[in-house]
């Protein structure tokens, strides 16, 4: 695995196996520069691009996905606690923004960047990058670390209520799982748009 997705990457020792099995799930992101690593955050992590970086062509730039230091949590969750598949599923989210800053110019980017703080853009931009996890088969994994964190971690109350009002919720996860195939990614205006099957198709299904 580590020869196959392991290109490009600087993952720590202890996170290795997680990160490079996320990572087979976006295999558009091979040779992409990402560097895993700990780092003291408000967030259980976060990923940007690396900021020398930004000005650079598309297939230029290095990113970098930044994991809380174990110990450190302000939100009583440690990623530690996560189970295998909930933490690839997080990593997965993570990975989920890359693929978005690939699709972006740099001024795409630095437009993300400031208007992060926009709780209603914050919103579409965390939502939207779920939906990519989900269509990157990722969705059950997902759905494992959301479940845990709101009904049976010891997470604060703060952190449980910005999980809720900025992320896809359990059921929406479950749903857009089972309508993966009717969503598409409209990268451009970070938009997921809703494709109903075809009458003809429900037609079929019926006879
Ligand atoms: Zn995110």
């Amino acid at each position: 695995m580590r020869s196959e997705f392991g290109n490009k990457k600087i993952i720590p020792a202890e996170l290795e196996l997680e990160c490079l099995t996320a990572l087979s799930f976006y295999p558009e992101l091979k040779n992409t520069d990402i560097e895993f690593r700990f780092g003291y955050l408000n967030f259980t992590m976060i990923s940007k691009p690396k900021f020398k970086s930004i000005l650079k062509d598309r297939d230029q730039r290095e990113y970098v996905i930044i994991v809380q230091k174990p110990g450190l949590s302000k939100n009583n969750l440690e990623w530690k606690e996560l189970t295998f598949n909930a933490l690839v599923g997080w990593i997965g989210h993570e990975l989920g923004h890359i693929d978005h800053y690939l699709h972006k110019s740099s001024g795409g980017i630095i437009f993300i960047g400031t208007k992060y703080a926009i709780p209603g853009f914050r919103r579409k931009i965390e939502r939207f990058t779920d939906q990519l996890a989900i269509q990157h088969d990722l969705g059950y994994a997902l759905y494992e670390g959301v479940d845990y964190t709101l009904n049976y971690s010891c997470a604060t109350e703060h952190y449980k209520n910005s999980q809720n009002k900025y992320y896809l919720g359990l059921d929406e996860i479950i749903d857009r799982i089972h309508s993966k195939e009717q969503w598409l990614a409209i990268f451009r205006k970070t938009k997921m748009r809703y494709q109903p099957a075809t009458d003809f198709e429900e037609d079929q299904g019926r006879f």
